[in-house]
């Protein structure tokens, strides 16, 4: 399915795609600690783990990120998302868990594949809440954002 790389064209999405680590992973290209795996989604323990359990969840189907995914392709991502929090909440008995994207380069995405880390969080283990990525206060009012999302959204 994919295309020679044609390193003239403007975003060589071939050859991204040709060399994304995650593709080779759904495709069996790459050895990985596959733990769950359907039609659309496939799931495997991050090789650098934050904690024990430490997994990823990605659509087999090459998307960059969320805005990129087919709505259709969303709700298999967050059922197999559910199946392996369930499984990892039965065997390794977390306190609770943080599951989120990192969205953009600048977010820490390191993979330009849309993937979501299911990190189970143990008491004691140092780390904080999703909120804590970010300390920067708005300028403006809550009210004022709103306005600005809520037209952009029903445009
Ligand atoms: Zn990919």
């Amino acid at each position: 399915m994919i295309r020679p790389v044609r390193p003239a064209q403007g975003r060589q999405v071939h050859y991204e795609m040709a060399n994304c680590v995650f593709c080779k992973i759904a495709k069996k290209e790459i050895a990985a600690e596959v733990i769950y795996e359907d039609n659309e989604t496939i799931a495997f323990l991050d090789i650098h783990p934050r904690a024990q359990g430490h997994a990823i969840v990605v659509p087999k189907t090459h998307r960059e990120n969320i805005l990129e995914a087919q709505n259709e392709e969303l709700g298999p991502i967050f059922s197999a998302v559910k199946k392996v929090v369930s499984g990892i909440s039965e065997s390794i008995s977390p306190d609770g868990f943080t599951i989120g994207i990192n969205h953009g380069k600048f977010a820490g995405q390191e993979i330009d594949h849309l993937h979501i880390h299911i990190i189970p969080r143990f008491t004691g283990d140092g780390g904080r809440s999703i909120q804590s990525v970010a300390d920067n206060k708005p300028s403006e009012t809550i009210q004022e954002t709103a306005s600005k999302i809520k037209k952009a959204i029903n445009k």
